[in-house]
């Protein structure tokens, strides 16, 4: 028997309208490339969110195509991000950090028909100009007046396009598994594969982020995302502070600037901040430059990459602020999993609740995770056993955009592989032990690299640290420690690696380091371990 409630689509569209009728006055606060502070509110946004969708109507593009942005984080984008998804089109973020082989990729790829980008990636645009056929139209995200000139690209501007219609755009009802968004992952290997969000899947991850033993977001908060709107939807904060009518700040190209975002968590009251851990050191390193504080801001969430304990005890003890651990990926839009302690844990002497902490923390309703062993076979959620680990939900991808044969990536019953390797407890935190191709095997048994990291940099004299197998005759892979030092320090190095001794079992510790002036990074900000590997194997740095 059928059930005899409203099928209502799950639409990005009634988001944006539910924001409308109750957080009409909710302020939307950016940073912009090209006016400094902007001052705006969910009802602006949205309203020219509809001017966003009458310009895509008159540039001649058609339900489903794909419409690129290389933008920051800031009201523009957040207003792209409705305009066109709420009108049956396909925002596609692209990450201006990405090599310029892999953005041509990308866009061709995606085949898109209208790039939106901030005035500083021209130069950018403008070298891959021979690559970009499918494009009919690049809109500059500025005024007439700030209109860069470009001697190889027509461009349109921006805020004189959405001038020219300013009445409501009768938005489309779309089924809710009409594709939302793309956002292309940045493989260390082969090109980028893209995920396709749908409607569903994003009103549903917003949905379930808002709940409180996830990012529990509601009205009373001001949410800082300094993840980019140009990554995995910066954590879905675009569409969950709508719905949970909390301000945002967005702190446009100055996401990585402690001073910025002091001064942004000052000013606009700033209660909850989302980023990778770089983000957080920069934050920290200016505080303790300046001696300033952050009144407001209660809480973070970390993720993207391992959190390292000493940054969370750094929050707490000096500026006291909680932060949440959390863990997800592209694929899985991105939340798989924040850090919320249950009451049972509140009774826990420090050391063991940081344990706890450190890890990545639990799934929310919706998203279901196990690990399996090398064939395949379930391992026991005991917080001891580690192996691949593989996710299910509403929110994960069934198949990359453009590949219908996903059994590469998926088993057969439909369990999609992360590449992460982790230990599940029997509370259900998850702890990654590290990515599958970064693994470290020393006599046939697994070292986790990213716990050896976290030890590295509690050492006071370490800014930033990585670990990778290196060949080793007697054990196959022997760990090797390679890490940046904080300004002005010179450690010897038996310091650092004896600061293992005690933390973990003997024969993890590595035998060897190297300090250097700096990491290689990813696109998306992570440490590049196959560079690292690479460097290392020619021996750069003897
Ligand atoms: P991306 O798709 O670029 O967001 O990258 C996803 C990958 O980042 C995951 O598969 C993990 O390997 C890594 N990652 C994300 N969050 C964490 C975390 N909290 N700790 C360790 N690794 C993480």
């Amino acid at each position: 028997m059928r059930g005899k409630m409203m099928s209502t689509p799950l639409t990005i569209t009634e988001i944006m309208l539910y924001a409308t009728r109750l957080y009409h006055d909710t302020e939307v606060i950016s940073i912009t490339s090209d006016e400094g502070v902007h001052r705006s509110t969910y009802k602006n946004v949205f309203e020219r969110a509809n001017q966003v969708a009458h310009a895509l109507r008159r540039l001649g593009v058609k339900p489903g195509d794909r419409i690129a942005t290389l933008a920051w984080n800031d009201h523009r984008h957040l207003e792209l991000y409705y305009g066109v998804s709420c009108s049956g089109l396909v925002l596609h973020t692209v990450n201006p950090r990405l090599f310029s082989e892999q953005l041509a990729y990308i866009f061709s790829h995606a085949n898109d028909q209208v790039i939106f980008f901030d005035p500083m990636f021209l130069p950018l645009l403008e070298g891959l100009a021979d690559e970009l056929s499918s494009v009919k139209a690049f809109v500059a995200l500025t005024s007439k007046e700030k209109m860069p000139e470009s001697s190889s690209l027509d461009i349109y501007c921006y805020e004189e396009l959405l001038a020219q219609d300013d009445s409501p755009f009768s938005w489309p009802e779309l089924e809710e598994t009409t594709a939302s968004a793309l956002c292309y992952t940045s493989g260390t290997t082969g090109n980028p594969k893209g995920v396709l969000y749908d409607h569903r899947s994003t009103v549903l991850h917003a949905y379930g982020s808002c709940m409180a033993g996830v990012l529990g977001l509601s009205h009373n908060d001001v949410v800082m995302p300094v993840v980019p709107m140009f990554h995995v939807n910066a954590w879905g904060t675009p569409y969950s502070c709508p719905i949970a009518g909390s301000k945002i700040v967005l702190p446009g190209p100055k996401m990585g600037d402690g001073e910025t975002l002091h001064s942004l968590i000052e000013n606009e009251g700033v209660t909850i901040a989302l980023g990778v851990p770089t983000v957080w050191l920069a934050l920290l390193a200016y505080l303790k430059d300046t001696g300033k504080t952050i009144g407001t801001l209660n809480r973070t969430v970390v993720g993207g990459s391992a959190c390292p304990i000493s940054i969370m005890e750094e929050f707490e003890k000096l500026h006291g602020v909680y932060t949440h651990h959390a863990w997800g990926m592209t694929e899985m839009s991105p939340l798989g999993t924040v850090n919320t302690l249950i009451p049972s844990m509140d009774k826990l002497e420090e050391s063991d609740r940081n344990k706890v902490r450190a890890k990545q923390g639990r799934a929310p309703f919706g998203v279901d995770m196990k690990i399996v062993d090398d064939e395949g076979k379930d391992l026991p959620h005991d917080g001891v056993a580690f192996g691949d680990l593989k996710v299910r939900g509403w929110w994960v991808a069934d198949a990359y955009y453009g590949e219908d044969d996903n059994s590469e990536t998926h088993d057969q019953e439909g369990w999609f592989s992360t590449g992460d390797v982790a230990t599940i407890d029997q509370q259900g935190f998850l702890n990654i032990t590290d990515r599958t191709k970064d693994v470290i095997k020393s006599g046939g048994e697994w070292i986790s690299s990213i716990e050896l990291e976290n030890i590295a940099v509690a050492h006071p004299d370490v800014a930033e640290a990585a670990v990778i197998g290196i060949d080793d005759e007697k054990w196959g892979e022997r760990p090797h420690l390679i890490v940046v030092c904080v300004e002005g320090a010179d450690p010897v190095q038996g310091s650092i690696l004896s600061s293992f001794k005690g933390k973990v079992a003997d024969w993890w510790i590595p035998d060897s380091m190297n300090i250097v002036d700096s990491i290689p990074h990813t696109a998306t900000g992570k440490i590049s371990k196959a560079t690292l590997r690479e460097q290392h194997s020619k021996g750069l740095f003897e």
